[in-house]
């Protein structure tokens, strides 16, 4: 009689969904992330790679918008959420001033396709804008 093979391990399912972004995985608590606030719709914690003395990334929980220019479209209130926190962020854990920028695109250095903001505070200087 015939058998025939079945590898589960290497079986996707029809038009399997896609992964869950490492940002989902940080929320679920699947990898570890220094998580500084989190609310019911946001979550904010520590960049792995800092690029000032103060580097969050605040990030909505939802990964439905890949980018800032989908959240304001579907969901200005969250974006205007994200914003508040930002500040409140900067308020507890520097002066309250702060920079608060979103790569859009692969072309300006997004790799995370899961809409974030980033929140750069302490000695920041002007030239550094671009690099
Ligand atoms: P972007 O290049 O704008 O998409 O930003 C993605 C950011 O996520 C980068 O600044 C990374 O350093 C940061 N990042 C990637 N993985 C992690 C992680 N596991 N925990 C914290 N930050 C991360």
């Amino acid at each position: 009689m015939r058998r025939w093979l079945v590898r589960p391990a290497l079986y996707t399912g029809p038009m399997s969904s896609e992964q869950p972004s490492i940002f989902s995985r940080i929320i679920a608590r699947e990898i570890p992330a220094d998580i500084v606030h989190e609310t019911d719709t946001l979550i904010a914690f520590r960049d792995i790679n800092p690029q000032a003395a103060l580097h969050l990334l605040v990030v909505p929980k939802t990964e439905a918008y890949r980018t800032v220019v989908e959240l304001a479209t579907g969901d200005p209130a969250l974006l205007a959420e994200l914003v508040a926190l930002a500040q409140q962020l900067a308020d507890t854990h520097a002066d309250g001033d702060f920079r608060l920028l979103f790569n859009t695109g692969a072309g300006a250095n997004q790799t995370v396709f899961h809409v974030h903001a980033h929140v750069l505070a302490g000695g920041l200087t002007e030239g550094s804008l671009a690099h």
